[in-house]
């Protein structure tokens, strides 16, 4: 699939809908790792758009510790509260520019 098509599908995914790398690599048919790749460059064609990229943070299964400072895409190894590595996915979401602003 070429890139920019990747890359659209990726954004109409996420148009108003969660949705973690695993259930996008299902989508679109590419490995997870890939699909945080092309997640980098999505973010800031979205922003430079006028839109939101919305990124549900990572929680633990097990503690519930919520990882709300965590930037990067990925999901975190472990958590540091309990050091168990029982992690929720981190989900992603876009809100697409408004027109206005
Ligand atoms: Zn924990």
């Amino acid at each position: 699939m070429e890139l920019q098509t990747l890359r659209r599908k990726m954004i109409a995914l996420l148009n108003d809908r969660e949705m973690d790398a695993r259930g996008l690599s299902e989508e679109l048919r590419i490995k997870e790792k890939e699909v945080y790749a092309h997640l980098v460059h999505v973010e800031r064609s979205v922003l430079a758009a006028g839109g939101k990229f919305i990124l549900v943070p990572s929680q633990c299964l097990l503690c519930g510790y919520v990882f709300e400072d965590r930037r990067r895409l990925t999901r975190p190894g472990r958590c540091p509260r309990c050091r168990r590595s029982k992690l929720q996915n981190p989900l992603f979401r876009i809100v697409p520019s408004s027109g206005g602003a």
